[in-house]
C-alpha cells in the first residue's frame, strides 16, 4: 500500500482544515490564527508545542527512545498580499489576502504527518515539525533560525514540500543539488550620462559565466529626468540578480559594481551600486535529495518520481534552513490548476487531492530517516 491508509482516513479532515486556513489567509509575520490553529492541533494530536520563534513560529515535537537522531519537517503559514479572484465556498474572507502559493496545503499536510506519526510512533529519536512565517519574502525561516531553532531543536536533517502545478497529483519531483535560485536586487545611482550601463551589464551573464551557471541579471527600470529638453544629471537603475550557485552569486555582484563603475567612469561619471542580498539558492544536499527520492519512490512508485527535475528560476527561504542543515525541498504534483494557473495566481488553490500523498511522504520520510544510521 503506497499511500498509507490513515492518510486516506483523515483526507476529508485534512481538508477541511486546509479550506479553513485558505479561507483566512494571514501576512507574514502576522499569521496569529494560523499560529493558534497549528499549535492546538498539535497538542490535541500529542506534540510537545513550542511557540514564540520569529513572532508567529510554531514548533512540534515528537520524542520516542533514547536515540538522539532527529529530523526536522518544515511548512509555511503565510500568505500573499493580493486579492482572490475564486468564487468556492472557501474563498478568502479577507480582502487583498490570498493562499496563492499553496503554504495553507503545506501546513495541512505537516499536520496531518503528526497526527499519524503521535499515533503510530513507529521510530525511535525525535521528530520536529516547523511552521515557519513570512516566507514570502520576510525571511522567516531565517528569522527562526537566528533565534535559535536549531539550538533548541537540533536536527540531523531538514526536509521540505512545495506544491506544484503542472506535476500530476500523486508525482514527486527532485533534485541533487540547486532547485531554486537566489533572489537579489540592485540599484544603481549614477551622476553623468548612464544609459551605456544597462547595455554593459548584460555581459555578466552573457561572457562572464559558464553556460551551465544558469544566471539572469534583468534590468526592471530606470528612472531620470523630468523634462524634453534637459539632460538628466542622475539615472537610477534599478533590477534583480538570480543564481544557483552561491559563486556565480559572488561574481554577479562584483562584476555588477565593476561594471557600473567603469561604464560610468569612461563618460566621465559616477556609479553607487546598492546590491541587496536575499534569498541564497536553495540546494539540495545529494545525499538527502536521493534518500527522499527513494522515500517518494516508496509512496508513489518509481515511475512517479522525477529524480532530476528541472530547478527553478523562483527562490524560497527554506534556503537557510538547508543552509545551516543537510536536507531537500522536493516539489509535490498539484496537477492542472483551475484554467492551467500557476503558483501566485489569482486564480490558485492549493489541490486538496494531493494531501495523502504528502501526508504519507512526510511520514515515511520521518520513519526512514530516523531509521538510517546516519
Ligand atoms: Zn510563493
Ligand atoms: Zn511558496
Amino acid at each position: 500500500m503506497p499511500i498509507l491508509p490513515r492518510a486516506l482516513e483523515l483526507h476529508g479532515d485534512l481538508t477541511q482544515i486546509r479550506r479553513d486556513i485558505h479561507a483566512h489567509p494571514e501576512l507574514a509575520f502576522a499569521e496569529q490564527r494560523t499560529s493558534d490553529l497549528v499549535a492546538a492541533k498539535l497538542a490535541e494530536y500529542g506534540c510537545e508545542v513550542h511557540r514564540g520563534l520569529a513572532k508567529t513560529g510554531v514548533v512540534g515535537t515528537l520524542r520516542r527512545g533514547n536515540s538522539l537522531r532527529a529530523v526536522g519537517l518544515r511548512a509555511d503559514m503565510d500568505c500573499l498580499p493580493m486579492q482572490e479572484l475564486n468564487s468556492f465556498a472557501h474563498v478568502s474572507t479577507h480582502d487583498g489576502r490570498m493562499h496563492a502559493c499553496g503554504h495553507d496545503g503545506h501546513t495541512t499536510m505537516l499536520l496531518g504527518a503528526a497526527r499519524i506519526l503521535a499515533e503510530t510512533r513507529n521510530f525511535e529519536g525525535a521528530v520536529h515539525f516547523i511552521f515557519q512565517p513570512a516566507e514570502e519574502g520576510g525571511g522567516g525561516g531565517k528569522v527562526m533560525i537566528d533565534e535559535g531553532l536549531f539550538e533548541k531543536f537540533p536536527c540531523d536533517g531538514v526536509f521540505a514540500m512545495h506544491n506544484m502545478p503542472d506535476i500530476p497529483v500523486g508525482h514527486i519531483g527532485a533534485r541533487p543539488g540547486p532547485l531554486l535560485a537566489s533572489s537579489d536586487r540592485f540599484d544603481i545611482r549614477i551622476k553623468g550620462y548612464g544609459t551605456q550601463i544597462t547595455l554593459a551589464l548584460q555581459t555578466i551573464v552573457s561572457r562572464n559565466m559558464d553556460p551551465i551557471d544558469n544566471a539572469i541579471v534583468t534590468i526592471g527600470f530606470m528612472k531620470g529626468g523630468s523634462a524634453y529638453n534637459v539632460i538628466p544629471d542622475e539615472l537610477i537603475i534599478g533590477g534583480t540578480a538570480r543564481a544557483f550557485r552561491p559563486e556565480v552569486r559572488d561574481l554577479i555582484e562584483r562584476r555588477l559594481g565593476e561594471i557600473a563603475r567603469g561604464t560610468a567612469a569612461t563618460f566621465g561619471a559616477t556609479a553607487e551600486v546598492d546590491y541587496k542580498r536575499n534569498y541564497p539558492p536553495t540546494i539540495n544536499d545529494a545525499t538527502e535529495a536521493a534518500f527522499a527520492a527513494d522515500v517518494a519512490a516508496e509512496i508513489c512508485g518509481e515511475a512517479a518520481v522525477d529524480r532530476d527535475i528541472r530547478p527553478s528560476l523562483g527562490s524560497e527561504d527554506f534556503s537557510y534552513l538547508l543552509n545551516a542543515r543537510p536536507g531537500a525541498m522536493l516539489w509535490l504534483g498539484n496537477g492542472k490548476g483551475e484554467g492551467g494557473c500557476y503558483l501566485h495566481n489569482a486564480k490558485y488553490d492549493f489541490n486538496d487531492s494531493a494531501i495523502p500523498t504528502g501526508v504519507s511522504f512526510f511520514v515515511r520520510l520521518a520513519e526512514r530517516f530516523l531509521a538510517r544510521e546516519a
